[in-house]
């Protein structure tokens, strides 16, 4: 699910860009490990008109840190969320991929729980309302909340009351109070933004009955190193979840985590189920299986990051020596995509326009703009037909197979596809 402008609320109230924190922010201990240096980056989703070609944009520390206390991996500089959203535009999407994943995920809850008639389900950084849409179609109140003013708008419009809002304490209070306590809270792709994780989880413990359920889905840091989706890793995203330290933070706030299924999105994700502590629900088994595998396999361990950064640098080195010696031989090489992940991605395997000649991507939004601080400029696709580069390197690798297969044609006129990860390979 996307995020509209945004649902979060991250109460920076330093008048700053960026300001860095010392402590962990789900247990609040200042024993934290800096286990993954990556190079500073502008905002990831900076992408910028070519007109304004002479500017250049400011870049924000991008490192990963490990709390001995808790285990939550975490970037500590917070970039004022002013500065990430303001350009940030609003594109719906709902697909019809995207309906039948809503329509599953409703299913899914009312199996986990017995609703009546008029139980309320409240959704935080709601969006769109489809998926409360598939709730209200079983004959429950529902209510989303979110910021964006004209999304809420047309949600409320379409029958899924949206209130122009961001999540707090004080708002929990105004829902209580207006709607009565909600049965169901559900937060996706919500909590790795927010910085003041202590508020929020106080605002959803406020609102929610006491035999009520909180779900959130949010990315499973364990399945990023396994996949090597280290370009994951952006402004955007604060936190950085894996199991063991989110059951310590609900447990911290009244609260336990019962049960961790696994969802496909974004690269690996995780669905939480919560209830108030002391609920009338047993700790399901796998909690404490995802924890255990965590443990062994050294995700609480500095020795874990290194082997891990080890890997992505030996991928890199290869990388280049390839880029190096296409260069040296006077070919074109293109890069594809032009998403948040790129600019961590560009930064961190120091691709600048000395190898790249333009990227292309297929979002309309991103056509003859530059990208963050390298000012590479991108087009839309049919650039690769225009100018045919010797070589497409694919940036938004986890979506190779798609993009080749789209480009078929590239491939058939004499092409060659580059993939980075796992590991470099050349395609032709
Ligand atoms: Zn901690």
């Amino acid at each position: 699910m996307s995020q509209s402008a945004d649902t979060l609320n991250n109460p920076i109230e330093h008048n700053v860009d960026c300001y860095k924190r010392d402590t962990c922010r789900l247990c609040g201990s200042q024993n934290l490990d800096l286990v993954m240096p990556l190079p500073a980056t502008p905002i990831a989703d900076g992408y910028f008109s070519i007109e304004r070609k002479d500017e250049s944009q400011a870049c924000y520390a991008l490192d990963l840190y490990l709390c001995q206390g808790c285990g939550l991996v975490h970037l500590c500089d917070v970039v004022n969320p002013e500065l990430i959203y303001r350009q940030y535009l609003y594109e719906t999407t709902t697909s019809p991929g995207l309906v039948a994943h809503f329509q599953k995920y409703a299913d899914d809850v009312l199996s986990r729980i017995k609703l009546s008639p008029g139980s309320l389900v409240l959704e935080i950084g709601s969006n769109d309302g489809t998926l409360l849409n598939f709730f209200r179609g079983r004959g429950l109140c529902v209510l989303g909340v979110d910021p964006a003013r004209e999304i809420a708008q047309r949600a409320t419009q379409a029958g899924v009351e949206t209130w122009p809002e961001f999540f707090s304490v004080d708002l929990s209070e105004r829902i209580k109070h207006q709607k009565g306590p909600a049965d169901v809270v559900i937060a996706n792709n919500v909590m790795a933004n927010i910085d003041d994780l202590d508020s929020f989880i106080k605002g959803v413990r406020n609102v929610l009955s006491p035999q009520g359920i909180f779900i959130f889905e949010t990315g499973y840091w364990v399945d990023s190193v396994h996949n090597l989706v280290f370009d994951n890793v952006y402004h955007e995203h604060i936190s950085y979840f894996s199991v063991k330290p989110l059951v310590t933070f609900f447990k911290k706030h009244g609260m336990e985590l019962i049960c961790v299924d696994r969802t496909p999105t974004k690269g690996g994700s995780i669905r939480g189920t919560v209830q108030v502590a002391g609920g009338s629900r047993k700790v399901e088994a796998c909690v404490l299986e995802f924890i255990e595998t965590e443990i062994r396999e050294g995700f609480y361990r500095p020795a874990m990051y290194k082997e891990f950064a080890g890997n992505i640098n030996c991928q890199k080195e290869k990388l280049l020596g390839l880029l190096r010696r296409l260069k040296a031989e006077s070919k074109t090489i293109a890069g594809y995509g032009a998403s948040h992940s790129v600019t961590t991605f560009l930064y961190y395997f120091g691709i600048t326009g000395q190898f790249l000649d333009f990227i292309v991507d297929d979002n309309p939004r991103k056509h003859n703009t530059l990208s963050p601080g390298l000012h590479v400029p991108v087009f839309a696709s049919e650039a690769i037909y225009e100018k045919r580069p010797d070589y497409i390197l694919i940036l938004a690798w986890r979506f190779a197979e798609i993009v080749m297969k789209k480009h078929q044609k590239y491939l058939q006129d004499n092409g060659h596809f580059i993939t980075p990860l796992p590991t470099p390979r050349l395609h032709q």
